[in-house]
């Protein structure tokens, strides 16, 4: 499908409406365009399923199948045409303003869709975007296509062992050999990368500049010798992250993704791209909101009890809150202005409304949450309280964001960076001492 000038909104959002009755089944009628995570999934007490797992506990097999029905929407959704509606149309997109990629969610949010954790949004909204925007032209055709058709998926290699907050002091080692470069290292909490052919990497290619200077992206394909991918058990169970090993990973030098040295600034665009993504979208519908909460409440009988009915206030008005930021950064988006402070602050709202959410269902089920007695929409929820801690820290922890608040939002004075004009090399030995 391709079109030279955009469409009638309303008449695309009726053809895409069209097309998803005839490609998926339909979820609650009644469910609005602009409705957010607080009233989603509104269950009927006791029927289908009653997951709020904020990380999935599956087996290698159910994550591999889970990801292979994803993999069949997304495939269908690129040949309809609808997987990069606001993309530019020399990249493969169809050019259209962000008001159809809305329209178009708007629409697919009635339907019920396969989707399968981190590793898609990741590949798709983080690696496929931080391409487009460095990539050569070879890179782009090689992997814009494929990563959002799902042919191929990428991951995001950017945290050690040594390196998360302070993303600038990563280890990894590039070192240049002729034509090619020798990748040696350690990355951690990598989700999805069992399941990933990719990985976007940050390494450090000189240690005599300074920390944010001596650093170099590369596209690392999982298949080389010296890449090897290790499983982390979560609390939660499942297996979402892992720990990838570079052991004289040998590159290409056309896998560079971007100069020599620009790394830093690679890695902020992907970064940036994931702020975006967690706000209010991206895995803003992971776990359990206030309607589930609610009915809980109701099936255990205490919506009459004051305090059970002002925590469900609280609850309920710190989702509306959170929900209107968002109407407001996308407002502002709209109308063609830079996000503001609502875009700092989303992300921080959503972690806190996810541990508000796991406060009250804590409160509401007291050891019920941790005994398994088979009893619907009670058990599930021990998989969003174990897991909601980790958006907490995911995309840059919460100390991190009011940080951002602090000097970008409310021009509060800089943390001391005593390290920023010094060889990497000198800013280790001095912490060492
Ligand atoms: C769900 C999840 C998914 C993830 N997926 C990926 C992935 O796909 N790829 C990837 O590369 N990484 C991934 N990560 C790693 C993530 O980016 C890091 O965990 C995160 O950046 C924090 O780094 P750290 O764990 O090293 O903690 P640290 O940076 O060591 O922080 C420890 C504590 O100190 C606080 N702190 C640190 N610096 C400051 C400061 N300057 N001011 C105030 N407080 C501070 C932090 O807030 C935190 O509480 C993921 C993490 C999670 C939880």
């Amino acid at each position: 499908m391709s079109d030279s000038s955009p469409p009638d909104i309303e008449a695309f959002r009726q053809s895409a409406r069209v097309w998803l009755e005839a490609n998926a089944e339909p979820l609650i009628d009644t469910i609005s365009a602009e409705d957010t995570a607080a009233e989603h999934g509104a269950p009927t007490w006791g029927q289908g399923s009653d997951s709020v797992a904020v990380f999935h506990n599956l087996s290698e097999e159910q994550e591999a199948q889970r990801l292979s029905s994803t993999r069949a929407w997304q495939q269908k959704k690129f040949d309809a045409g609808y997987a990069m509606l606001n993309w530019p149309v020399d990249l493969g997109g169809r050019g259209l303003p962000n008001s159809f990629l809305r329209a178009y969610n708007g629409e697919e949010a009635r339907f019920h869709v396969p989707s399968a954790g981190e590793l898609p949004p990741t590949s798709m909204g983080l690696i496929a975007p931080t391409i487009a925007a460095y990539g050569t032209e070879q890179q782009q055709a090689d992997f814009i296509r494929p990563l959002m058709r799902m042919d191929i998926l990428g991951c995001q290699l950017f945290s050690e062992p040594s390196a998360g907050s302070d993303l600038a002091s990563v280890t990894t080692r590039a070192t240049r050999d002729g034509d090619e470069w020798i990748l040696d290292g350690q990355k951690v909490w990598t989700s999805g990368a069992r399941f990933a052919q990719w990985g976007l990497a940050i390494a450090r290619h000189d240690v005599d500049l300074p920390k944010h200077k001596g650093l170099t992206a590369f596209l690392v394909p999982f298949d080389v010798a010296g890449v090897e991918v290790r499983p982390i058990k979560q609390m939660s169970g499942g297996a979402n992250f892992n720990e990838v090993f570079l052991t004289q990973a040998r590159l290409p030098d056309a896998l560079r993704l971007g100069p020599v040295g620009e790394g830093w600034r690679v890695a902020l665009t992907c970064l940036g791209f994931e702020r975006d993504h967690s706000g209010g979208g991206g895995g803003g519908h992971a776990g359990g909101g206030y309607r589930q909460v609610h009915a809980l409440a109701e099936h255990l009988g205490v919506t009459g009890d004051l305090v059970v009915r002002q925590m469900l206030a609280q609850l309920y008005t710190d989702h509306k809150v959170a929900q209107y930021t968002n109407r407001r950064a996308a407002a502002r988006l709209k109308a063609g202005q830079t996000p503001g402070p609502e875009g700092s602050l989303g992300k921080l709202m959503w972690t806190a409304n996810m541990s508000s959410v796991s406060d009250a269902v804590s409160t509401l089920l007291g050891p019920r949450l941790t005994a398994d007695t088979g009893e619907w929409g009670t058990y599930a929820w021990g998989e969003h309280v174990l897991g909601a801690p980790g958006y907490r820290i995911a995309g840059g922890s919460d100390e991190i964001q009011r940080n951002i608040v602090g000097e970008r939002v409310l021009g509060l004075p800089a943390e001391p960076r005593v390290d920023k004009d010094v060889s990497f090399a000198e800013a280790q030995r001095l912490a060492r001492r």
